[in-house]
């Protein structure tokens, strides 16, 4: 539904819908609720793979299409059983940046924009990472930018601002105990972090084959000293790929009898899309295409374990003009580099348009697999807090519950020179999915494999 609301009264209006939506937001946030739940009883091998194309509307996912299948194919990622619309507005402004964005994701609050998983007045949040560990399964964080970046950083840490990347760091040191952390923002961190790193049993590698070499269940990956370089030039040969490092982190964290928790994220997606780059942007949003490839032949081996893929905002008001694309795809017998060429040519055969270097408040995909998933009805809009919800009730064996919200669109509002329009919830149940068999089976393997282990 799509209402309209033109009129002097607009001002009342929109506090009413802003308060409307506070009270929902907090309505449906209260099925969440600050667990303090004993988590420990809870024993199953459940595991969760988020992935977030960071700024990664629609069009970006088109233009990948584009580019790397050809107009008329899918993504795998669009192929995949279920894709919702989400919304991204934080709770107070229409368009959010990433860190309130990952910690409605991350924890099932709406913040402001800046603030890592905790709330406007101060209050830490916890989030799905801190539940999966709670539930001794194992968690890893995997960026293309800084690993101590707004995004990774609201699964791990909690910040009054995004910006305070030493105290992000000296949570990450002293307090956080992901298993697997790997990016970049090596500048960040210290000798003395390092060695403490070291000393937490981390291993720590800077490039691509030490990366592909390692086994070890702890390890911190620090391949730039800020974000990684954009895949346009990626180094092949020093550089992992996002696709290279969600593998490892995949199949190091399965090694965990009791499951895992990983996040995924493109994360140059958005600042190619802020220099309005479309070679930049698309060539990001490819690789994160890549890195979903690798999740997707993970998941479908392994039914403990949903994937989800979504974005936290989108960036620029990317929209496809025109497009004189000839025939020649990216082939996977081809080298890197020959369809690395292939992509920056049909890049340059479409022709595009930006309506901002920032950030919008369009909905973003949302596309997911997994068995909790199947026979669910596709096409819902839902809020980015429904997407911790759904992975909080999946690790806790709860029924899954598809919130069904309506767009309500009040327009146009002139708000400086630019022209919003504002998504705010209003909700209704309107599908509920009863969960799956019991994993009783797992938690009685994944103890005993514990007391085998500490004999
Ligand atoms: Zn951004």
């Amino acid at each position: 539904m799509v209402i309209v609301v033109k009129s002097n009264r607009l001002r009342i209006s929109l506090i009413n819908l802003l308060l409307i939506s506070l009270i929902i937001g907090l309505l449906v946030n209260d099925h969440n609720g600050i667990s303090t739940s004993p988590i420990k009883t809870t024993c199953n091998d459940y595991s969760i793979i988020l992935m977030i194309g960071d700024g990664m509307g629609f069009n970006h996912v088109k233009l990948a299409r584009y580019i790397e299948v050809g107009k008329d194919q899918r993504l795998t990622m669009e192929n995949l059983q279920l894709n919702f619309s989400v919304m991204t507005h934080n709770v107070q402004q229409l368009v959010t940046d990433s860190a309130a964005a990952a910690t409605a994701m991350a924890t099932g609050y709406k913040t402001i924009n800046g603030k890592i998983a905790i709330l406007p007045n101060g209050i830490s949040l916890p989030t799905i990472l801190e539940l999966a560990q709670e539930m001794d399964k194992a968690t890893g964080l995997v960026t293309t930018t800084s690993i101590l970046h707004a995004t990774p950083a609201s699964f791990m840490t909690h910040v009054d601002s995004r910006n305070d990347y030493n105290e992000i760091t000296r949570q990450i040191v002293e307090e956080v105990e992901v298993d697997i952390l790997l990016g970049g923002g090596k500048k960040y961190f210290s000798s003395v972090h390092l060695e403490t790193m070291e000393n937490k049993g981390y291993s720590i590698v800077e490039n691509k084959s030490a990366l592909l070499a390692h086994t070890s269940r702890k390890l911190l990956g620090l391949f730039a000293d800020s974000h990684m370089d954009y895949e346009i030039t990626r180094n092949y040969e020093l550089t992992p790929s996002l696709a290279d490092m969600t593998q490892k982190a995949i199949k190091i964290l399965d090694q965990n009898p009791n499951g895992f928790f990983l996040m995924v994220e493109g994360g140059r997606i958005d600042h190619g899309s802020h220099d309005n780059e479309k070679d930049l942007a698309a060539l990001e949003a490819i690789e994160f295409e890549l890195a979903v490839r690798k999740a997707v032949s993970y998941v479908k081996k392994h039914s403990n374990t949903i994937l989800i893929i979504t974005a936290d905002h989108e960036t620029g008001g990317l929209t496809i003009v025109s497009d004189n694309l000839n025939e020649t795809i990216p082939q996977s017998s081809f080298t890197e580099e020959q369809n690395r060429t292939i992509r920056i040519n049909r890049v340059n055969q479409i022709e595009v348009a930006w309506s901002t270097g920032g950030h919008t408040n369009q909905t973003v995909p949302f596309f997911a697999l997994g068995e909790p998933f199947e026979n669910l009805t596709s096409n819902l809009l839902i809020d980015n807090t429904d997407i911790f919800t759904i992975m909080h009730d999946y690790y806790l064996e709860k029924e899954i519950v598809i919130i069904g919200r309506t767009l309500v669109v009040v327009s146009p509002i002139k708000a400086s020179t630019i022209i919003i329009s504002i998504s705010i919830v209003t909700s209704c149940i309107i599908w509920i999915r009863t969960k799956r068999k019991t994993k009783q089976q797992a938690c009685i393997f994944s103890q005993q494999q514990r007391h085998n282990e500490s004999l």
